[in-house]
């Protein structure tokens, strides 16, 4: 079976959903079609208190609303489906779903996004979302007054730390090596902040808690000496993992992975448009995988309208 559209969405985040929005708004023909929930990111969000116009909601209230408008206005969605092949070059992109068959389109957006990198130790996911973050500027605020760890020795690690010390009563940086990979700027910042301690060298053991995290165990990679850190959370800052490795070779990709685009999401090839935190980009929320999602899509759009016939006109074929 092919299935013809305007336009093929890769990712149901916020960045696929609202480039879904417009496009259906737009009367183009388009499918978003997601490997796992609807959703993305948001779905994990136990509360987000920072995306305008709402006060503060669960992820996944404000990821269901925005799926009923993107259907709303017509998005064919699709989820929890394998893709299986993809080929981005040419005027017609194709796309092959197992189960759905082939999705034609000459225009696809790239919103895959990705996931913050773990350390994969086992209490790491027994205490996500009960002390352990990955994100500052989301969760900060709820450790207001407490004790928090910070992992990592990178440029966002350190800013976050200091970042953090507006809620946090004191911040420990703990890091693997004993000299820090972020700008010297950065450190000498954290170093001055009386709320910033560090403790270098160090490998994570465990994180500890009854319902919530209550200590980080850490021990020194050269002595082995064992330290308990009382910590109410911990943030760990060591990367990002984007969801771009099925399009290796097809668009250009950064040495991390992250899709190049420019500031109208269009990528290196004709007709195919990155949106969110797939992409290269300093800053990875909500609102800014929105306005990439929205601007992605109204790019696409225009691509569009030079085109002699949409696919809203042409009927599937068997
Ligand atoms: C724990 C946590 C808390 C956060 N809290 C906040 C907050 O409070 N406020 C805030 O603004 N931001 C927050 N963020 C960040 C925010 O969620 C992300 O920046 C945002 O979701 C990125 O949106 P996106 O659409 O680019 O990607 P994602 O949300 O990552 O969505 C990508 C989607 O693509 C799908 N996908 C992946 N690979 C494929 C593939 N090959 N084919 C098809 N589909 C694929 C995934 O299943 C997923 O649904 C948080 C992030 C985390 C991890």
């Amino acid at each position: 079976m092919v299935k013809r559209y305007d336009a093929i969405i890769l990712g149901g985040g916020p960045a696929g959903l609202t480039a879904g929005i417009y496009l259906g708004r737009a009367r183009l023909k388009t499918a978003i079609i997601d490997s796992g929930s609807l959703g993305g990111q948001m779905i994990m969000t136990y509360a987000v208190a920072n995306y305008p116009g709402v006060l503060e909601a669960s992820g996944r209230d404000i990821a269901m609303t925005m799926k009923a408008q993107a259907k709303s206005f017509g998005c064919e969605l699709f989820s929890n489906v394998e893709v299986t092949n993809i080929e981005l070059s040419g005027d017609e992109k194709t796309i092959e779903v197992e189960d759905e068959g082939t999705f034609v389109a000459p225009v696809v957006i790239i919103a895959t996004g990705g996931v913050p990198r773990t350390l994969g130790i086992p209490s790491e996911a027994e205490f996500k979302g009960r002390g352990i973050s990955y994100c500052a500027t989301c969760d900060g605020d709820f450790f207001t007054g407490k004790n928090v760890v910070a992992i990592g020795g990178g440029n966002t690690a350190i800013e976050e730390s200091v970042a953090l010390t507006k809620y946090a009563s004191s911040v420990t940086v703990v890091h693997e090596f004993d000299h820090f990979q972020a700008h010297p700027f950065a450190v000498d910042q954290a170093r001055n902040n009386p709320k910033v301690h560090f403790l270098m060298e160090q490998d994570i053991r465990e994180f500890v808690g009854t319902d919530n995290l209550e200590k980080v165990i850490v021990a020194h990679k050269r002595t082995g000496e064992v330290t308990e850190i009382p910590a109410e959370g911990a943030f760990i800052f060591i990367g990002y993992v984007p969801n771009t490795d099925m399009f290796k070779g097809q668009v250009a990709l950064n040495d991390r992975g992250e899709i190049i685009a420019d500031e109208s999401m269009q990528t290196d090839l004709p007709g195919v448009y990155a949106a969110g935190d797939s992409r290269v980009k300093r800053y990875r929320q909500i609102t800014t995988a929105v306005a990439d999602g929205s601007i992605a899509a109204m790019s696409a759009t225009e691509y569009l309208r030079n085109r002699l016939q949409p696919a809203s006109s042409v009927k599937n074929v068997a």
